[in-house]
Parts: C-alpha cells; structure tokens; sequence
C-alpha cells in the first residue's frame, strides 16, 4: 500500500473515538485528504510519499474553535479595559467604519496565521466585512471554516448601525443567501458558508424567519450571538417581551442549526429549550474577563449544559475582546467552573478536550467527517511536542496538554491531508511578509479612527 501521508512513532494518538482510546506508539496513514488507518506502528504497513516521524509527539484531531471575527484581528489592543457598550461604539465600530478592504484581507491573513499556529484547523466566522476577499485568503491558508455574511436590519435608540450596515430584512437576506451561493463548499468542501444573524436582538422577526427558511433551504448552519451580557438581555426583554432564546422559540428559529454565541444569561426555561431543541453553543469564556460585564463565570450554566448533554463547543471570539485566538488556552479557562463551584471534578481536562473537538465538529454541524481521528474521516490534525517543560513528567498527557500547555506545542498541523505547518514553520502563508504587513496596517487603522492614544501603556515610554 502507498499513502499520501504516513505519520510515524507518534507516542500517543488521541483518537477521541467512540471509546476514546490513547493509542502508544501510534500511526497514522493518510490518503486524499482522508485518515485511512489508525493504530499501533506494527498494524500499519505501507510506503508513503511523505513520512513524518512523531517520535516525542502527541498526535490528536485538529482544534475546532467554533467563533472566530476574522477582520477585528487588527483591532487587538484597541478595546481594553471598557465595559462593552463602549467597547462596541467607541472602539469597534470606529475601527471598523476605517477599515478598507485591503485591511480586511491583512487582518484574516494574520488570524489564519494564528489559529494554525496554535492548532487550530477549523473555524466558525459569523461575518464580519469584505467576506468574499477573506474566503479567498482562508481558501489559501488551508484552514476549514464555516463563513458567514452577518444580516441586522434594527436600529435601536441605544444602537444606532453604522450607515454601511443599515439594510432591509429582504435586503439582508438576499445578501446572505447569496453569500451562501458563491461560497459553500468552496475549497473541494473545506469552506462551507452559513447564515448569520449577527446578534437576535438587532433583527426583525421577518429577518429571523428568512433566515430560517434559507438555512434550512441551504442545509447550513445559522449564526447568532445571543444571551450576551445582563443589559442585551434586559435590553431585548424590554424590546420584544422576552430574551433570545424565547423570542427565537417563538419565531419557530430554534433548532438544531442554530450555533448561538456566548448564551451566557439563560433562565431555566431557556436551558431547557436548549437541550430540547438540540442548540448548539459557542462558548467564549475568554471574552467576558476582558470585556467586562458579560457574566460568563458568574451566571454561566456551561458545566450543567455539558452534563445535560447539550453540544458546547468552545470560541476564542476576536483579537480585541480575548485579545488571542489560541484555543488551548480558550479551553483552559473554562476550568474556572470549578473554582465558581467548588467542585474540582467537573470541567477534567478529557472533558475540556472534548469541547475544542467533538463538540465543535458537531456545533458546526461538520461531525461526520472532523472532531476525531478515525479512519474514513477528513485528515486534519495536529502534533503536539512532547519534548517540552510543560510536557514534563507525563503521566496524563491530555491533563498537561490542557493544564499546563498552550497553541505554542504544536509543531504541525495537517488539513483536508495538506500539512499546513511543520516544524512550526506555516507553509500556506508568508509569515514574515504578514507580520510586516499587518502591525503597519493594525497602527494606520488606529491612527485614522482616532484610537492611538486610547491604546498605550498607562506608564510613559520613554
Ligand atoms: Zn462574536
């Protein structure tokens, strides 16, 4: 037999199978973009064209970080320390309203060049601008992503849209529909678009209902950020009689291809509906530290979802809310639930890795052919290095990888079969070039909307 890829000696394999076994001296053999075996070294025979030798290496299934805002990576930096009105209207939507295309296309450059270097493989974008141009740049980074065109058609007196966002409801769902046309399945089925929402409470119910009715159309996923922080949700209350979840119940929108954002503030109802309606979550407990005020530790539900069954799937969100998009340590904080709790047995690093895999491949609907290394499914993983302080003494290696690791252990990632990054080095894109690129773009597009100054130390450089 002739592989494509044959990853060799790997010291273990997590294959996060049905019995999620950990496989000793492992290898793995890929083939047209497929794991085509999986198991001991001495099962595994054949030649391939590329052998890689994983010896002092983990091999696990590549990260899914289920939400992801490709054109806010320039934004870094920018919104620190507000509370998030502010962090919307006088951070985001300045920086945003300066940002051309060409800072668009930089911006998803450096995110793509993050996530592979910290593993991960897969992506949800909700939209964010220019979309087509940043499809084309994740088309070349190799990476698997579901992208969207994010549709709002409300004003409200607190919020008001930045003119280039204002549209109808028929509006933004033809817009979205045809994004949906040009981009799904894209990339021999690697890029997959869906519909978005961008949050429930900034879209009319005729919105919502054509949105539905597309995505079911389409069979593709909808976005929506939802259940954010206490004031969204009195906010929504106060709009429509009641919060996301139950307004979009009623709108008959909630349902298994939903993947709803943040969902931090729900009532016992709500919960409930969830697990009903089989709602997939993107939880993003990096967001709420930095943008203070969303709750997420304080009013979170996400261990008893999780024990209940419910998918929740883990998210970096954007570089100027978490700040960073390495999904290791997004998966890492989620462990705080045992401090909120007391209960040092919930949240185990097993269960954390199931969030950044299993999860996430089923958040995004994806889970017949990612989220676990079996054979038949798409070949994407990573490699983790083994020959680390971190990774040292090993006994549980999930427990250090989750505990004591971070995205700056994985020495190489592999999507759809295509390696993407070896020996830490990213072969898809230019990273110098990108590096360059992107912190002359990052200070311009500071300087035009006025944020500079906003954005220094607190102590004089000198
Ligand atoms: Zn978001």
């Amino acid at each position: 037999v002739s592989y494509d890829i044959l990853i060799r000696n790997a010291d273990f394999a997590v294959t996060m199978n049905q019995q999620r076994e950990i496989l000793s001296s492992a290898s793995v053999a890929i083939h047209d973009g497929k794991i085509v075996a999986i198991g001991k070294n001495a099962s595994i025979q054949g030649d391939a064209k590329k052998t890689i030798d994983a010896k002092r290496k983990m091999v696990l299934p590549g990260l899914i970080n289920s939400h992801i805002h490709l054109t806010q990576q320039l934004a870094r930096g920018l919104a620190d320390n507000v509370l998030q009105p502010a962090w919307i209207h006088e951070r985001i939507y300045p920086y945003e309203a300066h940002l051309t295309e060409s800072d668009a296309i930089t911006s998803a450059k450096l995110a793509c060049l993050e996530l592979i270097k910290t593993g991960t493989t897969t992506f949800a974008e909700p939209g964010g601008y220019h979309m087509d141009a940043v499809a084309d740049v994740v088309d070349k980074s190799g990476l698997r992503a579901v992208l969207a065109r994010s549709a709002m058609d409300l004003s409200t007196a607190d919020r008001q849209l930045p003119g280039n966002l204002r549209e109808t409801a028929s509006e933004a769902a033809r817009q979205s529909e045809e994004f949906v046309q040009r981009q799904h399945n894209r990339a021999d089925g690697r890029i997959r678009a869906s519909f978005c929402l961008r949050i429930v409470r900034v879209c009319s119910d005729e919105l919502c209902i054509r949105i539905k009715e597309l995505a079911n159309r389409y069979g593709v996923l909808i976005q929506t950020h939802a259940g954010s922080t206490k004031p969204s949700v009195d906010k929504t209350r106060e709009l429509f009689g009641v919060t996301d979840v139950l307004r979009l119940e009623r709108l008959g929108v909630l349902d298994s291809n939903v993947l709803a954002i943040h969902m931090n503030w729900l009532s016992d109802e709500e919960a409930a509906l969830v697990k009903e309606r089989d709602v997939k979550i993107a939880h993003c407990p990096t967001t709420s530290p930095m943008a203070g005020g969303y709750g997420t530790f304080v009013v979170g539900r996400f261990p008893e979802l999780i024990e209940n069954g419910v998918t929740v799937s883990v998210g970096a969100d954007a570089a100027p809310c978490s700040n960073f998009l390495d999904v290791v340590r997004v998966m890492y904080q989620t462990i705080y639930f045992r401090d909120i709790r007391s209960n040092p047995f919930m949240m185990r690093p097993e269960t954390v890795l199931e969030l950044g895999t299993l999860h996430g491949a089923r958040a995004l609907l994806w889970e017949d052919e990612i989220g676990s290394l079996e054979p038949g499914k798409r070949a994407d993983l990573i490699l983790v290095d083994l020959n680390t302080p971190e990774m040292t003494p090993l006994h549980n290696p999930i427990s250090n990888f989750i505990h004591a690791g971070s995205g700056a252990l994985v020495d190489t990632s592999i999507v759809n079969g295509i390696v993407l990054m070896e020996s830490r080095r990213v072969l898809t894109l230019d990273e110098d070039e990108i590096l360059a690129e992107a912190n002359q773009a990052g200070l311009a597009v500071a300087r035009r909307a006025g944020l500079t100054e906003l954005a220094q130390p607190q102590w004089p450089i000198s």
